[in-house]
């Protein structure tokens, strides 16, 4: 491809709108990455116009709950890794991620600043990142991968590789807490992540049990608030979701055990919930095939999570919710847009997984002035399928993705919209 130009109009395209329904045939124009003009029979000077009818156009995707740095399942592989390795696989599960449609990331846990800042320089391609760095858990908690042999202290299944300067990641107590914040703010996280109840995918915790004490929990947002940073929860129920919601945190990632009780709660403070079906789904299925340790596949199964079920107790009460993979292995990136298929079949409408993959993550992610809308003024990091949204799983088909654009760049151009350049 050649130098893409700097000014092009998409000519009659099908504009997702407000409603998450799409409007239209309208023409988008797009200058230096931002969107100029939206509308009907758009005027746009000596632009290269791109044939888009018969073409959807939505935001670019936001996946709010990733770990574009993590690529295998297997702790021996992951302890056999250089850091050098890990860093470039984890560029080109950015660049599948981007090229799947999904032009905006919150990863949680894993990826660093300087993955989030070398694709914001254009070293690497991938979508723009916002990043927790690490997840601040409690001794024996979720994030902890303690290995009980040579006894060292690792991220589970070192999943997460040691590094310089990494933020310390297994704290205890208000003190600790309030310093791991600290140090995580200090490594230029644009997020503070806690896992306040247990998990599935780690050793030594329960998912209905907390992780931190409510005063732990208030002392990490307190902490957080005070630096303009917002704090997101791994919680997936009993009383480590109760603390987390009671202490302010902005979303619920997972949430699997949600109850009505709770998704009112939610719903009146404003707490986003990212259920992470996707991650979900493969946990269940890795427990049942045992790739997973035999405590995690036990526990797994034990529990027998009903998949969707909170997305429609979340739907029922009013809570905000965002799309979210928790993608882990190299398998999985690049299937994100799969998460819109299981939204939509755990409950809601096609109009709704839509805002919430774009608007609704743009706004929990706190870009909403210039993120997740066709409109003037907006960045055009944009989609564009190759027919109407209905079932989304057939997004996965191939083909279906005609284009992505990030910052008016294209990542995925489909020959016959190439043809007009
Ligand atoms: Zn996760």
């Amino acid at each position: 491809m050649t130098r893409f130009p700097s000014a092009i109009v998409l000519r009659n395209a099908n504009v997702l709108d407000e409603s998450g329904g799409f409007s239209g045939p309208f023409d988008v124009y797009v200058v230096d990455g931002g969107i100029a003009a939206v509308g009907p029979n758009v005027s746009a000077g000596d632009a290269v116009s791109l044939d888009a009818s018969d073409l959807w156009l939505l935001p670019g995707i936001f996946d709010c709950h990733d770990h574009i740095s993590m690529s295998t399942l297997s702790i021996a592989e992951s302890l056999a890794t250089p850091l050098s390795r890990w860093a470039l696989e984890t560029a080109q599960n950015a660049r599948l991620t981007l090229e799947a449609g999904v032009t905006f990331v919150r990863d949680m846990a894993g990826a660093d600043a300087g993955m989030r800042d070398s694709i914001a320089r254009g070293y690497v391609t991938g979508p723009t990142m916002q990043v927790s760095t690490v997840l601040i858990s409690q001794t024996g908690g979720h994030g902890d991968g303690f290995l009980a042999g040579p006894g060292f202290e690792l991220s589970p299944a070192y999943l997460m590789p040691n590094y310089p300067g990494k933020p310390r990641f297994v704290v205890d107590g208000v003190e600790e807490l309030r310093k791991a914040v600290r140090e995580v703010i200090r490594s230029g996280a644009d997020w503070i992540k806690l896992a306040t109840t247990g998990g599935l995918v780690s050793d030594h915790d329960n998912p209905l049990v907390a992780d931190f004490t409510l005063e732990e929990v208030q002392t990490a947002v307190a902490e957080a608030t005070r630096k303009g940073k917002p704090v997101a929860s791994h919680a997936y129920g009993g009383p480590g979701l109760d603390n987390a919601v009671a202490a302010g945190v902005r979303s619920i990632e997972h949430g699997g055990f949600l109850t009505e009780e709770q998704a009112q709660r939610m719903a009146k403070a404003g707490c986003w919930l990212v259920p992470t079906l996707s991650a979900m789904r493969d946990t269940l299925r890795w427990a049942q095939q045992g790739v997973l340790t035999p405590v995690q596949c036990r526990k797994i199964l034990d529990f027998g999570l009903e998949l969707g079920g909170a997305v429609r107790v979340a739907k029922e009460y009013g809570v905000p919710l965002a799309i979210g993979t928790d993608y882990i292995t190299r398998e999985q990136h690049g299937s994100n847009l799969e998460e819109l298929a299981l939204m939509q079949e755990a409950g809601l409408s096609v109009e709704e997984v839509l805002l919430a993959a774009t608007k609704g993550g743009a706004e929990l992610c706190g870009v909403a002035d210039r993120y997740g809308r066709i409109a003037p003024g907006y960045v055009f990091d944009a989609v564009l399928l190759a027919g109407e949204p209905g079932k989304l799983r057939r997004l996965l088909e191939p083909g279906a993705v005609a284009a992505v654009f990030k910052a008016g760049q294209p990542a995925v151009l489909d020959p016959r919209l190439e043809d007009a350049l």
